[in-house]
């Protein structure tokens, strides 16, 4: 994402709330992309935007003492106010879990417990062969059962076939208006692209194209047919469609984001609701 429209979402969110604003800077992971971060984060700062709640990171980076406390440092000068940490068997898959344990112990040196988060605490002492080993599939089902998971994105892929008990009929009337007008708040992708809540891969507009206090202002479900169908029928509502245009339901589903992240799928692939399906990246 480039510093323009990091900047201008953040004053958009200013402008719609001022102080309330809550940013956070997330992923994908932000720290791939580490000098850029503290470009966007300097630029916030000089034009006196207010500090960012969050920022999260899975810590692969945190191999050494010394680079992790300059980092935080740089941070915590810049107005992080909490960073939060993954830590659970999908990025243990990944990351080695000395370095998440490096990242959070200096961290809280640094910082102090309260600005610490770890999501999930449980998994930081635990070893690398139990996080990550041959029965992974076992591992991932049993972490999403503790910890439970909204199967849109890779979720609603073979882990969330683990999980899928419930026909497709009763997701019958399970609208999503609530979801879109209720959610915590927006997700803006490296592209422009803004979600409501974690509706990732519904693209409610682009921040190029229109500041996001007045997407929020113009929000009207009727000007997009596939928001339209969400927020009136919810996902079983483009069933019919889809169907006709040759989609096979599975048996069963684990939830009705689970259904509507497969009905996506198949949608991005006929090159249908091109406006409101995409990127391909959340679809890849
Ligand atoms: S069913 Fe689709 S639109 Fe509704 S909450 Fe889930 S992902 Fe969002």
């Amino acid at each position: 994402m480039s510093v323009d429209v990091a900047i201008d979402c953040w004053q958009g969110l200013r402008k719609l709330v001022g102080d309330a604003a809550k940013v956070h800077f997330t992923g994908g992971e932000p720290f791939l992309y580490w000098e850029h971060l503290v470009d966007i984060l300097r630029e916030g700062k000089r034009q006196n935007l207010g500090l960012i709640d969050l920022i999260e990171t899975n810590g692969f980076w945190a191999s050494d003492e010394k680079i992790v406390r300059d980092r935080l440092k740089v941070l915590d000068d810049l107005g992080m106010r909490r960073l939060k940490v993954s830590c659970d068997p999908f990025h243990q898959e990944f990351v080695d879990i000395e370095n998440v344990r490096t990242l959070v112990e200096v961290g809280r040196d640094l910082l102090g417990s309260e600005r610490v988060q770890v999501r999930w605490e449980e998994y930081l002492g635990q070893s690398s062969d139990k996080l990550s080993n041959d029965g992974q599939t076992d591992v991932f089902v049993s972490s999403a059962k503790d910890y439970p998971v909204r199967f849109t994105g890779n979720a609603a892929g073979s882990l969330a076939d683990n999980f899928a008990d419930k026909a497709v009929d009763s997701f019958a009337g399970c609208d999503c208006s609530s979801a879109f007008l209720g959610a915590k708040g927006v997700h803006v992708d490296p592209h422009g692209n803004v979600f409501s809540g974690t509706c990732s891969g519904i693209i409610i507009g682009n921040v190029r194209d229109k500041p996001i206090d007045q997407m929020w202002k113009d929000f009207s479900p009727e000007a997009n047919e596939l928001i339209e169908i969400l927020f009136t029928s919810g996902p079983a509502g483009l069933l019919k469609k889809a169907t006709a245009m040759g989609y096979s339901a599975k048996a069963e589903y684990a939830s009705k984001c689970h259904l509507c992240t497969d009905l996506r799928k198949f949608f991005i692939e006929k090159g249908e609701f091109k406006a409101a399906i995409g990127p391909v990246d959340c679809y890849s």
